[in-house]
């Protein structure tokens, strides 16, 4: 079983791969069961095959291996993440269970503007004093709004309606297991200069991830243009 240990991200985040069954060879073994052959080590000629099945699109070898990432991230960068279908999700409760005072204040330097026009934007780094600013008026909203959290929750509030006033920066956590096909496509739109800043700090961790547990299928994607096949 691989594993690895967590990749921390802004203040409260992290990536942590919690398991995978994933290699090179499970891509060579899927694609050469069509000739009833099978390799127990990777052999030169499979670097060749790999790149052929990216190339060509034949993706489905690359679907039988599984990565199990264990994720803590901002609501906003889990909401964008859950969009992803292909993939199974477990995500902590905040029906169930009380949420941690744990929200997300972008270091000064990812405090940003938004330049130009829809599927042009630009962002543009914000001013010094402003950037202090928003920091310090998310910093005070998050107080804010978790005192009346645990207000609701004293007054005996249900859980699940308390939540309500938690903002967008509070940080969840949850499982995602993916196949390397799926976290291929995920990589491409999230690891993209076109992906909002926070997530993709997120799949540059993941991407470092994919390419150390198979380092083969990575370059051959790498090859591809970053093209899921
Ligand atoms: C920069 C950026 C901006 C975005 N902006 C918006 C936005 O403004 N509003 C918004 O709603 N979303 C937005 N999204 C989300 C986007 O539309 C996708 O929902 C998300 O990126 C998941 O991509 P996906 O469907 O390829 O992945 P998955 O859901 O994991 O699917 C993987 C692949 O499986 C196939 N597939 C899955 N489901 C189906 C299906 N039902 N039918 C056919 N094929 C299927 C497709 O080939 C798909 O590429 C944005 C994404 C990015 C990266």
């Amino acid at each position: 079983m691989v594993t690895r240990p967590e990749i921390r991200l802004f203040e409260h985040g992290f990536v942590r791969l919690d398991g995978a069954m994933a290699s090179d060879l499970s891509v060579v073994n899927s694609a050469r069961v069509s000739f009833a052959k099978r390799r127990e080590t990777m052999e030169e000629s499979d670097r060749g095959l790999i790149g052929f099945l990216m190339r060509d699109r034949h993706g489905t070898p690359f679907e039988h291996n599984a990565f199990r990432f264990h994720v803590r991230c901002p609501l906003f960068v889990a909401r964008e993440w859950f969009r992803h279908r292909i993939g199974s999700f477990n995500e902590e409760s905040a029906r169930y269970h009380r949420l941690e005072a744990d929200f997300y204040v972008p270091e000064a330097a990812d405090v940003r503007s938004q330049v130009g026009k829809p599927g042009a934007y630009t962002f543009e780094p914000a001013a010094p004093a402003l950037a202090e600013e928003v920091r310090a008026d998310l910093a005070r909203q998050y107080t804010e709004a978790y005192a009346l959290y645990e207000r609701l929750l004293e007054r005996g509030l249900a859980k699940e309606l308390a939540r309500c006033v938690l903002p967008m920066g509070t940080f969840t956590q949850f499982y995602w297991t993916v196949n390397a096909r799926s976290l291929m496509n995920f990589l491409s739109l999230r690891a993209a200069d076109t992906a909002q800043l926070e997530i993709r700090r997120y799949a540059e961790a993941l991407e470092t991830i994919f390419a150390e547990v198979m380092p083969v299928t990575y370059d051959a994607w790498l090859a591809n243009g970053r093209v899921a096949p």
